[in-house]
């Protein structure tokens, strides 16, 4: 059975291969115990390897001594261990997601499958300077319970259970991006058509989308 970190890697890579991040951008982590496991700056996605990720104790933010400096959100991905419950975080530049958000398109579900996969509500937050503590501090202080955040004119960030779902998260967030791209380029003149709040909470009601989140949970 693969490892998380080999898991971590596998899914990485799916991250350029959907175009959802260019060059060195973006970055992903997994928590093992008091630690977590981070891409290295600098790095791009396809020539990654498990041992190129850096260890970083959660509690103190230590980063133990490694050929390769952690990625330069690594604040970003411990102020988000340290005060929830998730065992992943995938940090991508989707082009969708960043060209509705920079229109100012509102944000919000369109189809059933982004009720299931990312919850309830996807909170959008102002643009702020990149690798930065004030970054760090901001997507932590509005990203408490939702399984997505939008970063305005920057990207997005996921959370999961283990590698996969993180993944998953991101590239269903894109695929409504790029609904919602879709249904505006069609017609610019009569108003975007989301599920209501009823419509949400009929979905997240379903025993059949209880039983694909619980699955989620259970695979690597
Ligand atoms: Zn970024």
């Amino acid at each position: 059975m693969a490892s998380l970190r080999e898991d971590l890697v596998e899914y990485s890579k799916k991250l350029s291969e959907k175009n959802m991040v260019i060059g060195p951008g973006g970055n992903t982590s997994i928590r093992e115990g008091d630690f977590m496991y981070i891409k290295p700056s600098g790095l791009s996605f396809p020539e990654l390897t498990v041992d190129d990720l850096v260890e970083v104790e959660i509690a103190t933010g230590t980063v133990t001594p490694h050929h390769l400096k952690p990625s330069s959100e690594v604040l970003l991905h411990l102020y988000i261990y340290q005060v929830r419950d998730v065992n992943c975080i995938f940090h991508a530049h989707p082009p969708f997601v960043n060209g509705i958000t920079a229109r100012d398109i509102p944000f919000r579900h369109m189809f059933p499958d982004s009720v299931v996969y990312l919850g309830r509500t996807i909170p959008v937050i102002d643009y702020c300077v990149p690798c930065t503590e004030t970054l760090a501090e901001y997507v932590r202080d509005n990203f408490q319970d939702s399984l997505a955040i939008v970063l305005k004119n920057h990207g997005a960030i996921t959370v999961g259970e283990n590698p996969k779902t993180a993944y998953l998260r991101m590239e269903i967030l894109e695929g409504l991006a790029y609904t919602i791209w879709i249904a505006k380029s069609i017609n610019d003149v009569t108003p975007l058509s989301y599920l209501s709040d009823q419509d949400i909470e009929d979905v997240l009601a379903l025993d059949s989308e209880k039983y694909r989140q619980n699955l989620l949970k259970d695979k690597k």
